[in-house]
């Protein structure tokens, strides 16, 4: 099973690539986690990629596809995997359809007002990666992990600023995919408008009509 997750910053793609990950026992390959374990080893790679990052611009296309293609080769993809955060321009939709082929591509759509909201007040675990919300969806112990007591931290891309770049880079870049994908016959849209836990059903269900 290869699917795409498709969505705006601050759609919850991840969050519910996470959930499918579960589902499904086929792992998430999130081309921005990537991305930033390079940063975080400081390799040349990261130095360069970091600065578009910084500002809410799209990583060159080489880097990352050469990233993603290590992480398909590995043992854990052979049964499928779930693409979080790639492609997001048509030039990487295409390079992917040369690697491998997709079985259906899944795009969470959000009101775009409430996505800057939904990204500030976004904060990870340093230790497992957990999401949280300091409004929506708070961990009982304020800058602590429910999960693993893990310290929460703001990614560095969540600020007001370089969020309004990154909606924009959206617009222009990843959302023409829509139509890309959708007119290959690969694409279904859930209006993501209620819970987390309400997105997890709509997307289960739809895995589930289609992969029976
Ligand atoms: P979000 O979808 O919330 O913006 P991601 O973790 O997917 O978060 O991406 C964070 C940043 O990493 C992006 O703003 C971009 O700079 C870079 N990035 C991630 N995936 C790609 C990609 N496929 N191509 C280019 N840049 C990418
Ligand atoms: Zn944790």
């Amino acid at each position: 099973m290869k699917l795409i997750v498709l969505g705006a910053p601050g759609s919850g793609k991840g969050t519910q690539a996470k959930f499918i990950t579960q589902l499904y026992q086929i792992p998430q390959v999130s081309t921005g986690d990537l991305l930033r374990d390079a940063v975080k080893r400081e390799n040349a790679l990261g130095v360069k990629a970091k600065e578009y990052m910084n500002t809410g611009n799209l990583v060159p296309d080489a880097i990352v596809l050469e990233l993603l293609k290590i992480r398909l080769m590995k043992d854990d993809c052979s049964k499928g995997f779930i693409l979080d955060g790639y492609p997001r321009n048509i030039t990487q939709a295409d390079e992917l359809a040369k690697i491998t082929e997709i079985d259906q591509v899944i795009n969470i759509s959000v009101d775009h007002g409430l996505l800057v909201k939904r990204i500030t007040g976004r904060r990870t675990c340093k230790e497992c990666g957990a999401i949280y919300h300091i409004e929506y969806q708070p961990p009982s112990q304020e800058g602590i992990c429910d999960k693993c007591s893990g310290e929460l931290f703001q990614r560095e891309d969540d600020t007001e600023e370089t969020v309004k770049n990154r909606l924009n880079t959206y617009d222009k870049q990843t959302k023409p995919l829509i139509e890309y994908y959708s007119s290959q016959n690969l694409l279904q849209t859930l209006i993501s408008d209620g819970t987390i836990e309400e997105m997890r059903q709509k997307v289960k269900l739809l895995l589930e009509n289609r992969f029976h």
